[in-house]
């Protein structure tokens, strides 16, 4: 019987869970063996390989985290490393193995597939900063935990009549601020790829209080400035004494939103498909509401930036 084996490496995300089960399940009903290995790819050093059941993934889909638990292993960079991982796969009689991860977890994945190994990866990662896909796993719950936070902070920032700065996540990419800023009609958003000048903020802020807002909300990708600092910015060169919230891991924890259990379920059905034609070695892309499959060297190449139409909206909006 071919074997299977999953990973989930790198940040956690809402999601993954439905991932895992979602492969195993399809993966059992085609007639593979699956396995899931604990710990990303320090798993495969350690050799921590479970045997995997429809049962075990039982009771996970709603649940946020990993199940496999994951980990950040830089050593997988090394190209030693790396063929004693294969080395290893090889020996558990893997045929195929299943990343589920953002970015460099799909470099990992790629190492593997230079030396031989077949395999897939499955988009998972708050940050929907990811080549090769419009959309990863975990980035619309992400979305709507942020909406969610900043709404209650503005029910106080308006009772208050105060400024209110959101620090959200995104590593080097503004999608969570952008997208969130959208869905919850913040005045400001700042973002990594085209941050607003820290005067120009100061400026906006004024005149927003001359055309009558009482209030006003900045989210802060946590790439585009230290939060601290453009709370102390703003308190020197204006008359306002913002509030400042990191969001943090709040934003990684909780079940998945129904889009990101869905497409971890579609995404999983194509993988498995896939690999059953004899395609492997590619990233499921969701793009233009399609899934489909990337070779790894295209998704590195083939980038979906923040929309700026996106941030002209939001001005628009939040006049
Ligand atoms: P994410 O997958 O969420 O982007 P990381 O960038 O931390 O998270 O990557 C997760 C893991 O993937 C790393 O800890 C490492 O084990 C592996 N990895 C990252 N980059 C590479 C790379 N260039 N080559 C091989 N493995 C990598």
């Amino acid at each position: 019987m071919r074997r299977i084996a999953i990973l989930t490496s790198g940040g956690d995300a809402p999601g993954m869970n439905s991932a895992i089960r979602a492969l195993t399940r399809k993966a059992i009903h085609e007639g593979f063996e699956v396995f899931g290995i604990e710990r990303g790819y320090l798993g495969i050093m350690e050799e921590q390989f479970i045997p995997l059941s429809n049962r075990s993934v039982g009771g996970i889909i709603t649940q946020g985290g990993t199940m496999l638990k994951t980990a950040r292993f830089p050593e997988f960079q090394n190209e030693d490393i790396q063929r004693k991982a294969y080395d290893i796969l090889k020996a558990h009689g893997i045929n195929h193995l299943i990343v589920i991860g953002g970015d460099g977890s799909m470099r990992g994945a790629t190492s593997l597939a230079e030396l031989g190994m077949s395999t897939m990866t499955i988009p998972c990662t708050i940050d929907n900063d990811m080549g090769g896909t419009q959309y990863t796993i975990g980035f619309d719950t992400a979305l709507n935990t942020v909406v969610d936070a900043v709404g209650r902070i503005r029910d106080t920032s308006n009772s208050h009549e105060r400024v209110a700065i959101v620090e959200v996540m995104g590593r080097k990419s503004g999608h969570i601020a952008l997208k969130a800023g959208l869905a919850c009609g913040a005045e400001i958003v700042l973002v990594p790829e085209n941050p607003m000048p820290l005067h120009e903020v100061c400026r906006h802020l004024k005149e927003t209080q001359i055309r009558g807002k009482e209030y006003s909300v900045i989210l802060v990708a946590e790439g585009a400035y230290n939060s601290g600092e453009v709370k102390s910015y703003i308190k020197k060169h204006t008359e306002f004494d913002p509030s400042l919230t990191v969001l943090g891991y709040l934003q990684r924890g909780g079940g998945p939103s129904a889009f990101d259990a869905i497409l971890a379920a579609r995404m999983s059905e194509t993988c498995i498909d896939l690999l059953m034609n004899g395609t492997d070695n590619r990233l499921l892309g969701y793009i233009d509401g399609h899934i489909r499959p990337i070779s790894y060297q295209e998704a590195e190449l083939l980038d979906f930036p923040i929309n700026e139409k996106d941030y002209t909206l939001l001005s628009i909006l939040s006049s």
